[in-house]
Formats: structure tokens, sequence, C-alpha cells
């Protein structure tokens, strides 16, 4: 997929600009579109990448783009998160972008009854991985960030709306995307943008541990007005918008990359077939 120009149109949007790429596991996730796009558009990247297992996946794929750096972090543990930061300022310095593609929650919250499934642990962990991970490093590349940088997370619809088996996962996307304002709020002064990017359902290894997946992709396609699944490329295209001077003067957002699907209330009946 790498340097297809047409899913992921070149030119000089992000020349010179440096950015920390935190989520990309293999090939499908959400984050390596968005890194194909930025790079197309000039941007020098960094990878964040847990565990040796993700890093045999992801050094080709970062190796694909011509970027070398590439550091293990895992967001849930303070110490790997200091080593991961100090490790950029010592090779950048500085940099002007973030991208937090980051969730995860154990597969048995992922289904049926969110009260009877959602543990203390659970919901704490939840928590930590898929909200506060962006608060943290937040804080942390807002102090190596330029002046004028930005910053996007991924969000999903269960933040605002009741979906199957979403869950505790729902309630975390919405901590996630208070928190982007609130981060937003913080960062203005120093004209750094924070938003998020509300993608429609994508097939990739967050995606498979929800319960009901097939219905979920193909209620999504056949409810939502452009009748279509949610093209990655779209979603990369947003966070080029977001994160290059296009998305001047917007932050605080969550914008739905979706096929449209988060304005449908009550759905055309061809939507309600199985299949
Ligand atoms: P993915 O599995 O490719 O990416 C999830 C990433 O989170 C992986 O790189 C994984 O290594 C990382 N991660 C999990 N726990 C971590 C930890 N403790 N420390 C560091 N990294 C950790 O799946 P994706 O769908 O590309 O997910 C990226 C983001 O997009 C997530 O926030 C997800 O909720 C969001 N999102 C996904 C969809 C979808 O349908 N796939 C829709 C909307 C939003």
């Amino acid at each position: 997929m790498s340097g297809d120009k047409d899913q992921f149109p070149t030119g000089d949007l992000l020349q010179g600009k440096r950015g920390l790429i935190m989520g990309v596991a293999n090939k499908n996730s959400i984050a390596w579109a968005i890194a194909q796009q930025l790079h197309a558009q000039g941007a020098e990247l960094a990878f964040t990448y847990i565990g040796e297992a993700l890093e045999r996946r992801v050094r080709p794929l970062v190796e694909s783009l011509g970027a070398e750096i590439m550091i293990p972090c895992d967001v849930m543990s303070d110490e790997s998160m200091d080593a991961a930061f100090a490790e950029i300022e010592k090779i950048w310095g500085k940099f002007d972008f973030l991208v937090h593609a980051i969730a995860f929650t154990d597969k048995e919250a992922l289904k049926g009854s969110f009260i009877e499934n959602t543990t203390r642990k659970i919901f704490r962990d939840t928590m930590d991985v898929s909200a506060f991970s962006f608060v943290d490093a937040a804080n942390r590349a807002a102090k190596m960030m330029n002046d004028g940088g930005a910053m996007i997370t991924l969000t999903y619809l269960g933040a605002e709306r009741v979906l199957p088996n979403y869950n505790v996962m729902g309630v975390a996307k919405a901590a996630l995307e208070a928190s982007t304002r609130y981060i937003a709020r913080d960062l203005g002064p120093r004209g750094i943008r924070v938003n998020a990017i509300s993608a429609g359902p994508i097939k990739t290894l967050a995606a498979a541990g929800i319960g009901g997946g097939r219905h979920m992709f193909s209620f999504n396609r056949k409810a939502s007005p452009l009748r279509d699944d949610t093209d990655p490329a779209g979603v990369a295209g947003a966070a080029l918008y977001l994160l290059s001077g296009l998305g001047k003067s917007c932050t605080g957002e969550v914008l739905h990359v979706d096929g449209g699907f988060h304005i449908v209330g009550i759905p055309d009946e061809d939507a309600l077939q199985e299949g």
C-alpha cells in the first residue's frame, strides 16, 4: 500500500514537520493509513510500538517509508512512557505533531451486558490505556512541541450513543473525547490544536475484538448515507487536514469520518435486513 499516490495524495503540506505516531500494530492499523498520508505530504515520522511480536510487523512498514525511529512504549507504564519520550527528545529535541491511535480492553468486556462484564479492574485498565494515555502523551509531547503544533486521537460513535457490545470502550471513548476538549483548552494559547477523529468501523486488530463485528460492519454500511464501509484513506485525509495548516482554527473538534452514519436517526428499511 505504501506510496499509493491515488490513495494518499502527495504534496508538501507537512514538509519540514516531524511527528510521532503511536499505535501502528500492522498494515491494517488506522495509524498506518494516517502515517502513509502524512509521509506522502513530506512529514518525517517516528513510531512507537508495543512488544517484540509487533516490532517484527511494524519494522518493515516503517522502513518502507524510509523512516528509522521506532521506540518501544507501553502506555500503561510510567517508566516506559518516560523512556520513550526521553528517547524522542534525545533524537529530535522538538517536534510538530502527535497521532494517538491506541485503545485496549479485555475481550470479555466487549460482549453482552455492560454492567455484568465490566469489573473494577477492566474499567480502570480500559480508561488507563484508552483515555488517560492521550492525556499523558499530550502532556509529554506538548513540552517538546513547537508552538503551532497539532495532536489527534481516534474515537468512535460508542462515546455518544449506545452500540451493542462496545460497552466499557464507549465509556472510555467518552472520556477520551472530553479529554480532547480539555487538552485543546490547555494548549490553545500556544497555538497547538487538539482534535479527535470519530471513524466508522474499519477491519483492524482492535475491531476484531468487538463481539458481533459482522453486524456492526454490515449495518454501518447499509444504514449510512454513503452506503459504504469507512475507508482508512478517508480517515487519513481527515488526519492530514487536522495536523496540517489546512486545519487552522480547528481545535477541540470531534470530526466524524463514518460515511455519515452518525447523522442517521431511523435508518432506511433495507438496513434492517441482516446479511
Ligand atoms: P489496531 O489494533 O491496529 O491499533 C490499536 C493500537 O493500540 C495497537 O497498535 C496496539 O499495539 C496499541 N496498544 C494497545 N495497548 C497498548 C499499550 N498498553 N501501550 C501502547 N500501545 C497499545 O486497531 P485500530 O482500529 O487501528 O485502533 C486505533 C484507534 O482507532 C483506537 O483508539 C481505536 O479505538 C480507534 N478506532 C477504531 C475503529 C475501528 O473500527 N477499527 C473505529 C473508530 C476508532
